[in-house]
Order: C-alpha cells, then structure tokens, then sequence
C-alpha cells in the first residue's frame, strides 16, 4: 500500500504522516491538510456490497490514514460506530419520491456530524499514543450547531482531552442550543457568543495560529486541535458512507456495477461535498456532485460564475447548520483545480481575507464541470417537506429538504435520471419546529419539545432517544461572550 503523505494547501514545505495531520487540524499556516494523492480503492465494489458498515469504513480508511496499523484502525473503527447508533446499518438508504435517502443522522446526537465526530476522538487520542504526545489536547470548536453537540458528545470525558465549543448564541435551534448546554462531562466548555458562526470559526482561527498563545498553553502542558471538518480526520471517514451507499445500490440490484450515481449535498462548511469528491476520486462512479444551498447561497453563484464572494448579507434560515459565507474545505478543492498548488490556493485566500472575494481561472473552472450548484430558498424547503411526506409519507428536516429542492430543481432543468442519493444530513427532530411550520402545524404557544410530541403523533416517527433525554436535563453552561472575547474565555476554562 502506497504511503500518504499530507501537506497544507498554502505550503508544501513539510509533508507529515496522517496522525499527525489529525493532531494538528489546522496547518501552522493556516491552510488545511490536504493528501498528496488520493488513492484508488483496492477492492471492487462488488466486493465492498458484502461488507458491513465498519468493514466498508476500514477498507476506505486504511487507504488514507496509512500511519495507522490495522489493528489501531479497527479499535478506531469498532468503538465509533457501535450501539450509539440506532440501527446496525449505521447510514440506511431510504427510497422515497424518486431519490435514496441516505440517512446520516442515526448516530448520538441526530445529525451526520456523528459519521465522522463519533470516529474522531479514537484517531486523535491513537494519534497522540503514536507520536508520543505528553500534553493534554484542547479540542477548539466553532460550531453552527451540530458540530458542536456532536464533538461534545465524542470527547465528553475522553481521558488526555479537552474540549470547548463556541456557537452563535442567536444562530441555533432551541433543541440545538438545549443538546449543547446540558453536556455533562468535566472536560467540557460551552460558550455562546454574540456574533455569527463565520464570527465563531474566524475567532477559532485566529486563536489557534496565534504563535504566543500555542506558546503559552505549551508551557502549561495543553495544545490545541481541531474537530472542525477542517481536520482531515473528519474528512475521511466522511469518504466511507459514500462507497457504502453506492455498494449497498449494488448490492440489492438498484443499479449494476459501473453505473453512475448523482449525489446531493446540503452543504454548509463544503466538508461533505468534498468527501464525496474523494470518493469520486477513489473510484465510486459519480456523474454529478450537486451542491445545495439555502438562501446565503454563495457556493451556487461561484459555481455559476467562477466568482466566490462573501460580501454579503448574511441570512439567518431554518436549515442553520448551513447558514455560511465562508465555506472552509472549498479550500481544499480550490487547491486541488489548481493543479494541487499551494501559491496559487495561498494568493486567493489571502484575497479572500483581504477583500472577501476571488475569482478563479477558466482553466481551474474546467474542472468543476461535475459539480452542479442550487439553491432553495425558505418556502421551496418547506413545501418540499410538505410535498414529500403527503405524498409519500416519509419526512425529512430542513436541510435534508433544501437538498430535495435542489434536486427537483435540477430534475426538471435537465431531465437528467440518473440514480440519485440524497445526503439526509438531519433527523426531523433536530428541526423541530420549521418541520411543524412545514407541515402547516406549527404553534407558537408550543415549546420544542411539545411540538416534538406532536410531529410524532403525526407522523408516527418515534421521538429519538437524543431528544428525550435532553428534555429535562440539567443546564450546565451558561457563558456569553462577544465574539471579540474569545480567546479570554479560552484562557479561563484553561486557568492560563
Ligand atoms: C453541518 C451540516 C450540514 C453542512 O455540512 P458541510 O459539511 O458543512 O457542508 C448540512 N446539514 C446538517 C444537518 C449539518 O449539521
């Protein structure tokens, strides 16, 4: 097996091992790792449709995180996806309206953030073993809400670990808000900030390329990594679902080996996207990555126009997880249409620092031709919702369904009927009360929780164990900051 070597997309000096790729997350310049090559899978897929979810995951993963022995990969792999998920599969495929769901959200905390953030502390504290780490690891985390809750849960109490978590105190769910507050765990750091979530990961950011402050918490025996899905540890096992979907098509003979499949993805931070990429780049047939926005539809005008521009208003929708103008791993494909050059990636993210917009190559637009990009706006999100379960019963929540839109959208512009799997990145539950609104049963008299009792009454899906227990738990974390006092609030949980 070919070793894998990676490299940050603004500076090739210095290739590192994927372990220590994953303990660092954010490259010391601030560009993100990146693989040297990205290597072809070594089973068919026809031989992959007999495995089980994690075997899938091992065969994908090995490919990747070659540092790793088979024996670190599978304790990884094993205690990840196991009884935190509801249901053996790990990602089922549910049909409906013409389109596989591909139900991402059956981990811990109901969102796909799980298929890679339930995996992520296993390969950070293996990785720490393995390069002899003595310093305890400060997990920094902006989140847009599901990131948050899905960190908190995997690091909760992982020994050699902390973690702190910044979200947008105006800028989540109330059962978002209510999962990250009540986190148990003594290693664990809720903050609010008053801000945005591009506030949030730009403060993240900062504090974790300031030189000083690595200095200082070195000297006090802490250092920080990421479990944003900046850190390539994230990306990877994203990679797995996507060879698991198409082998599992195969597999109950929906399509036959070669064909190709659309994907669609809701996409916020472009992590998911781009793992679908890599999958494509590995050797799953994928004809058309399609890339779906809500309304700060920034990624659909820069496929469109080759421009990306952040200067904008941004919207504030009922998908929030996807509420984002700074979309963190289109880095990572910039740099790859690029020719995999990091002069080039670092002068267009220095521009978009400094201006807040770029505009990439005709050469460099060549290369997106399998991406297509769409957007839904509020009232085609939620008369999908509506759409879709009246006509066939099944419910999806709202970033799920401005996937759906999109897709629609795209059906019709193109006739196009190639087999499609739709990422479904969140249960209905998670969205509680934009899926009620939806459904023309919204009340405002209704807490979440109420409305949750409804949704199921309605729609006879079962109320998940992640929202029960949260109902009446106790709230832990009450801290707001502004969003210009965070590196402060880092310093006081740290006692530093
Ligand atoms: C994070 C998230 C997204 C966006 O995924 P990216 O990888 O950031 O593009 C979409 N839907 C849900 C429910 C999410 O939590």
């Amino acid at each position: 097996m070919k070793e894998i070597l990676y490299s940050s997309t603004r500076g090739d000096k210095g290739r590192i091992r994927a372990s220590e790729a994953i303990l660092r997350g954010l490259a010391p310049d601030g560009g993100l790792y990146v693989p040297d090559s990205i290597p072809g899978l070594e089973k068919t897929l026809r031989e992959i449709s007999s495995l089980t979810y994690q075997e899938t995951a091992y065969e994908v993963m090995k490919l990747l995180l070659t540092d790793y022995t088979e024996e670190e990969l599978k304790y990884c792999i094993s205690h990840a996806y196991d009884s935190k998920f509801d249901t053996e599969e790990i990602a089922p495929l549910s049909e409906a309206g013409g389109a596989y769901y591909l139900e991402l959200y059956h981990g811990a905390t109901i969102a796909f953030k799980d298929m890679a953030l339930s995996i992520l502390p296993y390969l950070m504290t293996t990785a720490a073993k393995k390069n002899n780490v003595k310093n305890e690891i400060v997990i920094l985390t902006a989140t847009s809400g599901d990131t948050g809750k899905a960190a908190l849960a995997g690091f909760a109490d992982v020994p050699g670990t902390r973690i702190i978590v910044f979200y947008p105190k105006h800028g989540v769910s109330p059962i978002q808000e209510q999962q990250m507050v009540t986190q148990k765990g003594d290693n664990t750091c809720v903050i609010g900030i008053e801000g945005n979530f591009d506030d949030a990961q730009t403060g993240v950011k900062k504090i974790f390329t300031d030189p000083k402050l690595k200095e200082l918490l070195d000297s006090k025996g802490f250092q920080f990594s990421s479990a944003n899905s900046i850190n390539i540890g994230r990306l990877v096992p994203q990679i797995v679902y996507y060879v698991y979907s198409y082998a599992k098509l195969l597999k109950e003979g929906r399509i036959a080996e070669g064909d190709p499949i659309n994907v669609v993805v809701p996409t916020g931070n472009f992590g998911n996207i781009l793992a679908a990429y890599y999958a494509k780049n590995m050797g799953v047939p994928i004809a058309k990555l399609i890339c779906a926005s809500n309304s700060n539809k920034v990624l659909f005008d820069f496929f469109k126009s080759g421009e990306y521009d952040r200067n904008r208003e941004f919207v504030l929708t009922s998908s929030p997880s996807m509420d984002i103008l700074i979309s963190s791993n289109l880095e990572r494909l910039i740099y790859h249409i690029a020719g995999n050059s990091a002069e080039a990636d670092a002068a267009y993210m220095e521009k978009l620092t400094k201006e807040g917009r770029y505009e990439i190559t005709d050469e460099m637009r060549s290369k997106l031709t399998d991406f297509y990009g769409g957007f839904a706006t509020e009232e085609e999100t939620f008369a999908t919702i509506a759409d879709l379960f009246n006509k066939t019963g099944y419910l999806i929540d709202t970033h799920t369904a401005v996937a759906a839109s999109v897709y629609g959208k795209y059906v019709k512009e193109t006739g196009d009927k190639t087999v499609t799997v739709i990422a479904s990145t969140a249960s209905p539950y998670k969205f509680t009360r934009s899926v009620m609104n939806a459904l023309g049963h919204g009340d405002d008299n209704c807490d979440d929780f109420a409305l949750a009792d409804k949704l199921s009454e309605i729609s006879g899906v079962a109320i998940p164990e992640a929202v029960e227990s949260i109902r009446n738990a106790e709230i832990r974390h009450k801290t707001v900051v502004d969003k210009t006092q965070m590196e402060k609030a880092v310093k006081d949980f740290l006692k530093v």
